[in-house]
């Protein structure tokens, strides 16, 4: 298994019920490092670009809304198989789909508002990843 990085974001829905340290516990838990961490909100801009792939997608323009609401928490995770790991911590994209004990099942209000974001590949995470963290903000830990 390779270690890896991945980007995380705890979505503004999660941020409104206040469960960001709930979050970050079961990332370290589960033993995943937060490399890289930051509050921001998000202008609509920002948001379209990260979803970009959606563009086309009848959700797209309320996804955009959603996450450009309120503040989110971005983070880079680090660990041995990290990607995966993080998406099965996770669940399903529908809280309805997800299975017992993950993020979305606990926590999620719909397959919109579904608390967390994770990258889906390595040559997505790499992108996610600078799309939000510098060179140099990952503390401690080689720039990828
Ligand atoms: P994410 O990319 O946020 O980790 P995901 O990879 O599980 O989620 P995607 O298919 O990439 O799922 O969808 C991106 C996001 O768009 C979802 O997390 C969710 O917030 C929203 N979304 C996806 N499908 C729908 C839908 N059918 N209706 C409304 N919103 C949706
Ligand atoms: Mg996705």
């Amino acid at each position: 298994m390779a270690n890896e990085k991945t980007l995380a974001i705890i979505k503004p829905d999660a941020l409104e019920k206040g469960i960001i340290g709930e979050i970050c516990k079961r990332i370290e838990e589960g033993g995943m490092k937060i490399v890289g961490m930051k509050m921001l909100q998000m202008t609509p801009k920002k948001a379209e670009g990260f979803y970009a792939v959606h563009q086309s997608k009848p959700f797209f323009a309320g996804l955009v809304k959603f996450m450009s609401s309120g503040p989110t928490v971005v983070m880079c995770l680090e660990g041995e198989n990290a990607i995966k790991r993080w998406r099965d911590m996770m669940g399903a994209t529908d809280p309805e789909k997800a299975a017992e004990g993950t993020i979305r099942k606990d926590f999620g209000s719909s397959i919109e508002r579904n608390v967390t974001h994770g990258s889906d590949a390595s040559d997505t995470a790499k992108l996610e990843i600078v799309y939000f963290f510098e060179s140099g903000e990952l503390v401690n830990y080689e720039w990828i």
